[in-house]
């Protein structure tokens, strides 16, 4: 048997209950497991200072000495400072606890040779060391120290005293017993183009780097091989997927479009969606089948390019849909393009849960018999028994989520697959595209349409309050509408609730002479778009709402976007709460009203949102700020995220650089067949045998 695949209990120290622990806690259920369980910081241990040489700007360090002598001093009547006067023979530091007397006394002693590890500082005229990590210098083995490695550790590790310095020597320990190379998981030829260390090297190295350059090549080379065959599992499906469907060849443009073009556009396309159509165009006759994400900034927009898309597919003698994640922007879809392609003669319907009966049944009757050209409906569309004549495109708006199991489906909807459109205002950094889109083709919308107005965003905390209202008064007088949003996180929902009813009753009493519309996630759907459709008609000026007007929604009249509590929402959520104005001529104000108190990250969320509108730079802090994990949708985008090593916020060129070799092996290979590649497509099942979110794309 395979020693890395043992169970971690037969590794000394470890037992059955440590075992239960790693399991729960980590998923570290093997030897090989455990080797994967990547250190997420180093400290340099290779080096020992001179208590001379400290200065008070010094990160960690060491230091090696024998403790002199103790003293006590009294803090109060129940707490005391233990002080231990150490000394390397040259200088003297002491060594401070503020609790755990019993335990220092008892475990350290005066004349005993120590290593002394931690951050000094200056208190008194002299270097001190607080609450320092101490070990005999027998037991340290120094000529072996380099870089210590420093693991993450769960409470429930904790508990059982699984520390980070025991998970450190639960590794030593099965390296020392794995005597056996462990075996190399990519091909040579890319470890020697790459320059790459071997994996056995990248292993023990990356538990026990000696130096920092040592510590860099493990590393790297672990990302590599983790993002290389992230992507070349995407790349694989993405082939395979070509292979298997052809995509409909649009040849022309057709007349419906030309007509479109020349007689009801009204203003010229920015070169930026130009430029998008043009991409398009060309993906739909290529005979490939178009798999294209579509990045614009709110606003920029993205439905016209949808439309002109839909009526390429006309054009060719198909239908087309176009899906959004909820029905208030379904409607607005329908309208808009019902608006868009006034006098040709272009059937459009609408399907959505509102559609019901008979109604719902002549649409449906009306689309098998293919009379119906261009569907709009929610997401819904998908589940119903809606069956086309002939499906030829599909637009999917504002869902990032839409991730290949949901394409699969729509592909079922035809003899062929049809062409796909996934449309998204919040802006994936391209590294992360690249792994949730990773066969998808990316388009951006990098240009807003002229005439428009940056939207203008001001942070307020809510001592501020009366002020604000004045402002908002007076911008509803100049005949203007306005957004209040209220934070709403799942955990205390029913508070949040009530905060948003107490605020909405309030806000009736500050503003007698106007009407307030009032919209949360508990209402019933019918409830809500009817209220929706108040705002949107114009009859009331104030929408009270919760995050559920984050998608989509356009009303050009609405003109100030105030977010409550703004220190409780995300960087993408507060730039997509943003966009909801600034869509007409006037000028648009966000006002960001937070509590006094901030974090240092929700200090510099605020910060880049009152500097920026540009979403791409906006993505970017919140995958640094955040990480990928947190990014909404990805975690149901069906694409492994439990990366263990590579970082995709920090390791864009690793990231590159690893499907630029994936995509070589997949145009040399691209049945996956070969046997010269045979490893790569072994290692490939057992990693998706392993891991539960690979197998969503398999
Ligand atoms: P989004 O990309 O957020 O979906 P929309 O498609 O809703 O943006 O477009 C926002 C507004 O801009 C719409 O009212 C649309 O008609 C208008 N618009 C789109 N393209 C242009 C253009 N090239 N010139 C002027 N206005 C445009
Ligand atoms: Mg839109």
């Amino acid at each position: 048997m395979n020693i890395l695949s043992q169970d971690i209990m037969y590794l000394p120290g470890v037992g059955p209950n440590k075992k239960d622990v790693l399991n729960k806690e980590l998923g570290v259920r093997t030897w090989g497991d455990l080797l994967e369980y990547y250190p997420y910081k180093y400290v340099d241990r290779s080096r020992i200072y001179a208590i001379h040489e400290l200065q008070s700007d010094m990160p960690f360090v060491q230091i090696r000495g024998k403790i002199l002598s103790f003293e006590e001093f009294e803090m109060s009547a129940r707490k005391k400072r233990v002080v231990a006067h150490f000394s390397d023979g040259r200088g003297v530091v002491d060594l401070v606890w503020f609790s755990g007397a019993q335990y220092i006394y008892k475990t350290y002693k005066v004349g005993e040779d120590y290593i002394v590890f931690g951050r000094p500082t200056v208190y008194g005229g002299r270097f001190q060391f607080s609450h320092p990590e101490i070990e005999r210098a027998s037991e340290l083995q120094l000529s072996e120290m380099g870089m210590q490695p420093y693991y993450i550790t769960t409470e429930q590790m904790k508990k059982r005293n699984i520390s980070s310095r025991a998970v450190e020597k639960m590794v030593k320990a099965m390296l020392q017993k794995i005597a056996e190379p462990i075996p190399e998981t990519l091909p040579d030829f890319i470890v020697n183009a790459r320059h790459l260390v071997s994996r056995d090297t990248a292993l023990r190295c990356v538990h026990y780097p000696k130096n920092a350059i040592e510590m860099q090549k493990a590393r790297e080379r672990l990302k590599f091989e983790e993002l290389f065959y992230v992507q070349l599992n995407i790349l694989r499906y993405a082939s395979d997927h070509r292979r298997k469907y052809r995509g409909y060849v649009f040849s022309q443009v057709g007349d419906d479009f030309h007509r479109f073009y020349s007689e009801n556009l009204r203003f010229e396309l920015t070169g930026a969606q130009k430029r998008v159509v043009h991409e398009i165009r060309d993906d739909m006759r290529s005979g490939r089948q178009m798999n294209r994400l579509l990045q614009g900034d709110v606003g920029s927009g993205k439905t016209l390019v949808a439309l002109m898309t839909m009526l390429i597919a006309l054009g060719n003698g198909y239908q087309a849909c176009i899906m959004a994640p909820t029905e208030i922007l379904a409607e607005q879809h329908f309208a808009t393009i019902q608006e868009f392609l006034r006098g040709l003669d272009i059937r459009v319907e609408l399907l959505t849960g509102q559609v019901k009966g008979k109604r719902r049944q002549e649409v449906l009757d009306a689309l098998i018999a293919g009379e119906v050209k261009i569907l709009v409906g929610t997401h819904a569309v998908l589940e119903d028994p809606v069956r086309f004549q002939r499906l030829g495109v599909a637009v999917i708006d504002e869902q990032h989520r839409f991730g290949v199991a949901q394409r699969a489906r729509l592909w079922a909807k035809g003899e062929n697959p049809p062409h796909i459109l996934v449309m998204t205002a919040t802006p994936i950094p391209r590294t992360l595209a690249m792994t949730i889109y990773g066969d998808l083709d990316v388009s951006i919308i990098d240009e807003l349409p002229p005439g428009r107005k940056p939207v203008q965003t001001i942070h307020k905390y809510d001592s501020q309050m009366t002020s604000l209202y004045a402002g908002i008064r007076q911008q509803i007088r100049l005949g203007r509408q306005v957004y209040i949003v209220y934070p709403l996180i799942t955990e205390s929902e029913k508070s949040d609730l009530k905060n948003l009813e107490e605020g909405y009753a309030a806000l009736c009493d500050i503003f007698p002479e106007f009407k307030i519309s009032k919209v949360h996630g508990k209402m019933k759907s019918k409830e809500k778009d009817a209220e929706m459709q108040k705002f949107v008609s114009g009859e009331t000026q104030i929408l009270v709402a919760t995050t559920v007007i984050e998608v989509g929604v356009n009303v050009p009249n609405a003109s100030v976007m105030v977010i409550l509590d703004s220190q409780r929402f995300g960087l993408s959520q507060l730039h997509q709460l943003r966009g909801r104005v600034g869509r007409g001529a006037d000028q648009s104000y966000c006002i960001l009203v937070t509590t006094y108190k901030l974090s240092a990250e929700t200090s510099k969320r605020i910060d880049i949102m009152c500097e920026t509108n540009d979403g791409f730079r906006i993505a970017e802090a919140d995958l640094k700020l955040r990480g990928p994990g947190d990014l909404e949708g990805t975690q149901q985008s069906g694409i492994a995220f439990d990366l263990k090593i590579a970082d995709i916020a920090r390791d864009g060129q690793i990231m590159a650089i690893a499907r630029e070799e994936a995509q070589k092996i997949i145009d040399a290979d691209p049945t996956c067949t070969s046997p010269e590649y045979a490893m790569l497509w072994r290692r490939l099942r057992e990693l998706r045998d392993t891991n539960v979110n690979w197998a969503a794309i398999s």
